[in-house]
């Protein structure tokens, strides 16, 4: 018991003193851990998801999903710069992986590591589809939005506390998946929040239009995401990504605020 209220006294200073600013809302968010701790624990998740899967390579689809990552990269760049957030990707160390997976799932790092898996590519149907999966995801990950759900989940098990992660044994292991919606074999994955969602969707849609997609794609995209939900086997990404009509009806409204925002980078055709 009294070891238990040290945590807690350790976990609520943590609270105070450790947040993040959030570079698109400048909301303080909560950051128990910190993005230089996290992500070398997530560089090295990574490499090992990736051999443990089938990555694909080579092929028009692997080729694309590396091209639709390299451009939402530099958009998100342009835009960070352009907001006076210079430095902001200077540790991020983007990489953009298909592999080969009936799963209906895609996911972005800390740090800027992706993967789409195969299962997601029909309802993606085309390449503006992916960049809206891949903006979306993106900005999940550039918001540090997984870093709040594990910070949260930190201090609600007060089994960790500010500056001490460790992520060596396969429990820790698995729970740092659950937080980034990582693993399919990993069980309940942890769905986003309504505000993350929203957040993502709008910086997501910003990007994909900066990055010369058209952002009225996403809103049709989530659309196919919800009509393959109604099926036996809902996807994926669903578990981590709620859906329904309003989140809808806000990605149409977003579009034309997106493609106004990409005019001031003198994009203004979309494909
Ligand atoms: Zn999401």
């Amino acid at each position: 018991m009294k070891i238990k209220n040290i945590l807690l006294m350790f976990g609520v200073a943590a609270l105070v003193f450790s947040c993040a600013t959030n570079p698109f809302t400048q909301k303080k968010t909560l950051a128990l851990v910190s993005n230089s701790q996290l992500f070398p624990t997530a560089f090295a998740q990574y490499d090992q998801f990736l051999t443990e899967n089938k990555v694909v390579s080579g092929t028009k689809d692997a080729e694309m999903i590396t091209r639709v990552g390299q451009r939402i990269a530099v958009a998100a760049e342009r835009w960070l710069n352009a907001n006076g957030n210079h430095g902001y990707l200077n540790d991020y160390k983007w990489e953009y992986n298909l592999v080969d997976d009936k799963t209906v799932n895609a996911w972005c790092m800390p740090g800027g590591k992706i993967v789409f898996y195969t299962g997601i590519l029909p309802i993606a149907k085309s390449e503006t589809g992916v960049a809206a999966i891949m903006g979306h995801e993106v900005a999940h990950a550039l918001a540090n939005h997984g870093q709040q759900r594990m910070s949260a989940g930190m201090l609600q098990q007060f089994g960790a506390v500010a500056g001490n992660i460790a992520i060596k044994d396969e429990k820790s292991r698995n729970a740092f998946n659950q937080y980034y919606g990582v693993g399919s074999q990993v069980g309940v994955m942890l769905p986003f929040s309504r505000s993350h969602e929203t957040e993502a969707d709008k910086i997501g849609s910003y990007l994909m239009a900066i990055a010369g997609y058209d952002p009225a794609e996403a809103a049709e995209l989530w659309k196919r995401m919800k009509a393959n939900g109604g099926g036996k086997a809902p996807p994926e990404i669903l578990s981590t990504h709620p859906s329904n009509d309003s989140r809808i009806a806000n990605l149409k409204a977003l579009a034309p605020k997106a493609k106004a925002e990409a005019k001031k980078f003198g994009v203004t055709t979309f494909r």
